[in-house]
């Protein structure tokens, strides 16, 4: 490998670069040394004693399941190679004793914001001031906290559905990806796509403010210019602003936005908060309707038939929420009648600000006392939060369910979920990528960081 590289050094046809190639020989050889051993294949295996297997697919759980994983910290990844009663253990296998644990896959917000945390001080909870006072710098630090903050509760896979300032979602999710740090895997969006103002109320003086948390894109180029710059930008979903506006979206203008992401291989995922919006963005066959307020009967059974998935923001009624008793019952009506009528439902939380004495991964979970007051059952509600969850992120072929060739995002508790869903609020262990995250409670997450990027910086 030390020849390599002092061959490519040579190639170049320039004296002057030559000159300096054999000035920096000892720095260089040094450098072609650690990337030969970083090369070197470096796998190990692990094997997970689960007291129970919990598969929220089919609402089972099964005793005494070894699962056993290959990590391979060259490419980061963690995948299950087997999984049975008493398993075979190669030499060297690292031992994982959750005997007395339910084990299950990793949960699923589908809607939040990583990169941004609006709060009472200083901007009195109006998220266009911490647009205007946070750089996109330190929302980057933010969004890898809170990243970091909800994988410690069990959250493997977040949408991140866009105002993270000038792409500071795709920045976190390369940094997880390619090895920096540890974070759930994100379904990003990029800058979310609006007519004009985006969901801002902006004054003639100003109104540049709207970018970079929205894309203006009024007419059928500039839709298709901003989603093929999100694209470029790492967006792995569209998110569009559908009715923020008097002047919502057209169903033909939704319809472009479908063809267009759809010819990058995204899906659309709609912000409504209007009937009719909601009413153009179903007929337009959006991927996800996100926010619950517009949605009624009417539209539910329309989603139900298309197939469309629901991604309501399911607050809870607690003392940090103010939620009036009228949309409180409101919302608990709509959510159980979308479970009758079959909508296809995500566990989503939009909760993307500061409750002191919560962290970002608790303030999450509380999202389920939603559920439960809507008398959703629990194996129900933990289905919605892994299974359901893994598909609206289209990652169910690859991450997500316990099963032979998928990756080990696994997260295990005391209590069994599908009889009592709070058994969710007691995730004492949880392991990404086949790497352990946390134990006995405690986050020691060190074997995730990395002063490069470990996995490849072509990981994008
Ligand atoms: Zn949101």
């Amino acid at each position: 490998m030390k020849t390599i590289c002092l061959r490519s050094r040579l190639h170049t046809a320039n004296l002057f670069a030559i000159l300096i190639a054999f000035m920096s020989l000892g720095t260089s050889a040094d450098t072609c040394w650690a990337q030969n051993a970083e090369q070197a294949a470096q796998t190990r295996m692990v094997l997970v004693r689960a007291g129970h297997l919990v598969d929220a697919a089919t609402g089972t759980a099964t005793p005494n399941q070894d699962i056993l994983i290959e990590r391979n910290d060259r490419t980061g990844r963690g995948v299950i190679q087997a999984i049975g009663r008493n398993l075979d253990v190669p030499p060297g296998t690292e031992v994982i004793d959750l005997s007395d644990h339910y084990v299950t896959g990793g949960l699923v917000d589908a809607h939040d914001h990583l990169a941004i945390t609006y709060k009472e001080e200083p901007e009195s909870n109006q998220y266009y001031f911490t647009t205007l006072m946070d750089s996109t710098p330190i929302r980057a630090i933010q969004a890898f906290s809170t990243g970091f903050q909800k994988l410690a509760s069990g959250f493997t896979i977040v949408r991140d559905l866009g105002n993270n300032g000038l792409y500071a979602d795709t920045a976190l999710r390369h940094a997880i990806e390619q090895g920096w740090v540890p974070g759930p895997t994100i379904i990003n969006a990029g800058i979310i796509i609006g007519a004009f103002g985006g969901q801002f109320f902006e004054i003639p003086e100003r109104e540049d403010t709207v970018y970079p948390e929205y894309l203006n894109a009024d007419t059928d180029d500039e839709i298709v210019k901003a989603i093929r710059r999100n694209i470029h930008y790492g967006a792995k979903v569209v998110k569009v602003c559908v009715d923020c506006q008097a002047y919502p979206y057209t169903t033909e203008q939704l319809e472009l936005f479908v063809s267009e992401a759809a010819n990058a291989g995204r899906k659309v995922s709609g912000h409504v908060q209007t009937r009719e919006g909601a009413r153009r963005a179903i007929e337009a066959g959006l991927w996800s309707l996100d926010h619950d307020n517009a949605l009624d009967e009417e539209l539910h059974a329309m989603m139900a038939e298309k197939g469309i998935w629901r991604v309501g923001t399911e607050t809870p009624k607690t003392e940090w929420a103010r939620t009036s008793d009228a949309r409180w019952e409101r919302r608990l009506a709509m959510l159980r009648d979308a479970y009758d009528q079959g909508v296809k439902l995500a566990f989503s939380t939009d909760a993307d600000y500061f409750i002191r004495g919560l962290d970002r991964g608790e303030l999450t979970l509380e999202f389920i006392e939603t559920w439960k007051a809507a008398g959703i059952p629990d194996a129900d509600i933990l289905k919605v939060m892994t299974t359901n969850g893994y598909e609206i992120s289209e990652l169910e072929n690859e991450r997500g369910p316990v099963r032979e060739g998928f990756m080990a995002d696994l997260i295990a508790m005391r209590g069994n979920p599908l009889e009592d869903i709070d058994a969710l609020y007691d995730v004492d262990f949880v392991m990404k990528d086949g790497l352990v995250f946390k134990h006995d409670g405690v986050v020691a997450p060190m074997d995730f960081f990395h002063n490069g990027p470990a996995y490849g910086w072509r990981v994008r």
